[in-house]
């Protein structure tokens, strides 16, 4: 019999019969969390890639305190509110020039979904019919059923399969086989005559942090451009600085025809996400015809205190320190991870931008071995919060981090494989 859980709270992602015990943090500033056990954790993967300029950076915390005095909810069908216009008309500076228009919502999953629905609503508008999605293998894009669908399938969504629809997936462009990639998407752009390709940038997160080179990026760009295929860049993980830049696709001049932006887009404080498209896109369900209206909204859209906190994100964007900063993380991390590169114990050490990665030798690999778990706990008492994709070990600090607290962790990831490889 298991031991009755001591909260009501079911976490995501989380078994509870082998980790019941959750660590409760009261606070968090900067790089740091603390705990209600008098602890100071070093946040190394930005609490799931999403704090970006720090925990409780006063000018989003100020912003979000003025906002929420003022207007903190309103319908965003037929209204609209200074915050959201505010974001959009930043996010027209900021984002890759050609995506015109803005749809909000409120989570990666739901950005995705928005723009699987704006593919498929673009080809039926304009009297065509295709609806197949093109993917990559191992991509994750969300944990809702059209997300999960293009996504890769296994253990995540194994009870659901019969919920997804297809898809034709083709191969991640490991090096040295960027080619037959290449090759399977232009065969899957002739033969299939699909709706869109929906790619994460330069790297897959949650599939294992694997990297590609942007050529490749900028090929898949122009093979679905020949065909006509529309290319959806998901940018939830890799917006905002992640890869070096402020977005991935400026590293392959890619301008997306539909792009999904997340979890930093708040620096970390509120959920939010936004949904960027092609004037045409838009065109095509701009009518006097109500059936060509995009069918699509959650009661949160647009949430005035979300989009407060986004508008206090992306002013720190416009000025040179945050872009600095990413600069200055990105050499400090390929710091800290070269010598892992004559280290035994791991293989693939690997880096972009900001993000590291590495894999520990072992003979119990995969997703779900207890590696992954046994070595979050080992991490966690070093007062480390990193949480390994299985024998996958990345990290992705927000841009406040130093280079102290990068020794600490890569001195942890070290001893790490010291007591467990
Ligand atoms: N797309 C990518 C590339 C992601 O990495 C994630 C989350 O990790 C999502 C979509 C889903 O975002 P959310 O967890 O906010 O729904």
């Amino acid at each position: 019999m298991m031991p009755t859980k001591k909260s009501s709270i079911w976490h995501p992602f989380t078994q509870h019969a082998l980790r019941d015990e959750m660590t409760r943090v009261v606070r968090g500033d900067g790089a740091y969390l603390h705990t209600g056990d008098g602890r100071r954790i070093i946040d190394a993967i930005s609490s799931w890639w999403v704090v970006t300029h720090g925990h409780c950076h006063p000018h989003i915390v100020s912003a979000i305190q003025e906002q929420a005095s003022k207007l903190n909810q309103i319908i965003f069908a037929g209204y609209t509110h200074d915050p959201a216009e505010e974001v959009a008309a930043q996010l027209m500076k900021l984002a890759p020039r050609g995506l015109d228009h803005v749809f909000f919502s409120d989570s990666g999953s739901a950005s995705v979904e928005v723009a699987l629905k704006m593919a498929l609503g673009y080809w039926h508008n304009i009297g065509k019919q295709r609806i197949r999605i093109v993917v990559m293998q191992h991509s994750y894009h969300g944990d809702t059923v059209g997300a999960m669908s293009v996504g890769a399938r296994g253990v995540f969504n194994a009870a659901y399969g019969p919920l997804l629809f297809d898809v034709t997936a083709i191969p991640f462009p490991a090096r040295g086989r960027e080619q037959a990639t290449l090759d399977a998407l232009e065969a899957a752009c002739r033969n299939e005559i699909p709706a869109a390709f929906i790619v994460e940038p330069l790297i897959l997160g949650v599939g294992g942090m694997l990297m590609y080179p942007a050529w490749v990026l900028g090929e898949m760009k122009r093979i679905c451009e020949a065909s006509d295929v529309l290319f959806i860049a998901d940018e939830v993980m890799t917006g905002w600085g992640r890869t070096g830049t402020l977005f991935a696709c400026e590293q392959a001049n890619v301008i997306p025809d539909i792009a999904c932006y997340s979890k930093g887009l708040t620096g970390g404080a509120l959920p939010l996400a936004v949904t960027l498209c092609r004037a045409d896109i838009f065109d095509a369900h701009y009518s006097k015809d109500r059936t060509r209206t995009f069918f699509h909204s959650s009661s949160y859209t647009a949430n005035p205190v979300a989009c407060a906190a986004a508008k206090a994100s992306l002013d720190l964007w416009q000025n040179q320190e945050s872009r600095q900063r990413v600069a200055s993380v990105a050499a400090m991390q390929e710091h800290a991870i070269d010598p892992f590169r004559a280290d035994p114990r791991f293989a693939n050490v690997r880096r972009t931008g900001t993000i590291t990665a590495l894999d520990l030798e072992t003979s119990d690999p995969g997703y779900l071995a207890n590696i992954g778990p046994k070595l979050q706990a080992f991490l966690e008492g070093r007062n480390l919060l990193l949480r390994p994709l299985g024998n996958t070990i990345y990290v992705m600090p927000p841009y406040c981090v130093t280079a102290a607290d990068l020794d600490q962790i890569y001195a942890g990831i070290r001893d790490a494989a010291d007591a467990l490889a």
